[in-house]
């Protein structure tokens, strides 16, 4: 089975407390990670390989660092990646990234399965892997908590996807792209092996003129939404209160206070 990985390299969200320039932060700032997500999605891969066959291809767009993110996948076991990266894709939105991803896994082509996370967690638009299939106009599993089985052979997969009202056993014919959710897997930790084999690795970087995209279907060009302004919440207000006395006295004092703010 030959499945191509969505992997997006993202800010350390945990770092972003600590910015008071969250613009600033996804643009440059910061120690970068996979999107966790993203990390779900290459387990996924990894086990429907040890289980067919075939090939894990992970591929991502971005920056040069991005190659980094990369190397994980490559060090949890992908076989091979992909860094697509131009300056002339800067300032895309999910549209125009879903338009470079597909192109790539045309140009990869011979794909039974692609797997992106559910969303990226920075920009948190859970929108790109949906358009990819859009575009490459295959079916889209969302939202996948569990692999049922998948048969290759036949061309098809079954899975549950995770609904606010419960669960959905689906099947679907390949090629297909789904996301992922944290239910779906324990993604592994890179191996020592894989380590060093990622870190010798030539990591092949594709721009536009690999992928035949025309100029204005990337970029600020290509982008049909367009941020304003990006700006961190609020910072919330909090007070503490310290109940004193022995612990039943406390505690009787504590449920008086919880009832009367009607938290109980
Ligand atoms: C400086 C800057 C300016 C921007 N301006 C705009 C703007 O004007 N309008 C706007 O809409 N957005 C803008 N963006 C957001 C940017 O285009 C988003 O990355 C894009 O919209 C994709 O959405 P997402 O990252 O939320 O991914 P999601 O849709 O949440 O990602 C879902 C999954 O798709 C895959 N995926 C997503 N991105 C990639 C990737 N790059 N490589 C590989 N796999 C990927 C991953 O598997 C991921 O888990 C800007 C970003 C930056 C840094």
């Amino acid at each position: 089975m030959n499945i191509v990985v969505l992997v997006k390299q993202v800010p350390d969200t945990a770092q972003l407390s600590k910015t008071v320039d969250g613009l600033k932060l996804m643009e440059e700032g910061g120690p970068r990670i996979v999107n966790p997500w993203d990390e779900y999605a290459i387990e996924a891969a990894l086990q429907l390989k040890e289980a067919h066959g075939g090939k894990v291809t992970a591929v991502s767009m971005g920056k040069p660092e991005s190659a980094e993110a990369l190397k994980t996948a490559l060090a949890m076991g992908a076989d091979q990646a992909i860094l697509i990266s131009d300056v002339a894709m800067k300032d895309g939105d999910s549209l125009t990234t879903a338009r470079i991803l597909a192109a790539a896994i045309k140009k990869i082509g011979d794909y039974d399965l692609v797997i992106g996370g559910r969303s990226a967690i920075d920009d948190n638009m859970a929108a790109t892997a949906i358009q990819v299939a859009a575009l490459l106009d295959v079916p889209q599993l969302s939202y996948v908590a569990e692999l049922k089985g998948a048969d290759p052979a036949a061309k098809t997969i079954t899975v549950v996807r995770l609904r606010e009202s419960g669960r959905e056993t689906v099947s679907s014919k390949l090629p297909a792209v789904m996301t992922a959710v944290k239910e779906l897997n324990e993604p592994r930790y890179p191996s020592f092996i894989g380590i060093r084999k990622a870190a010798k690795a030539t990591i092949p970087t594709w721009g536009v003129a690999d992928l035949g995209l025309e100029a204005d279907q990337i970029g600020a060009a290509g982008a049909q939404a367009k941020w304003q302004d990006v700006s961190l919440p609020p910072v919330r207000e909090a007070q503490v209160e310290m109940i004193e006395g022995e612990p039943e006295e406390a505690a009787k004092t504590l449920v008086d206070k919880l009832v009367a703010e009607k938290v109980i």
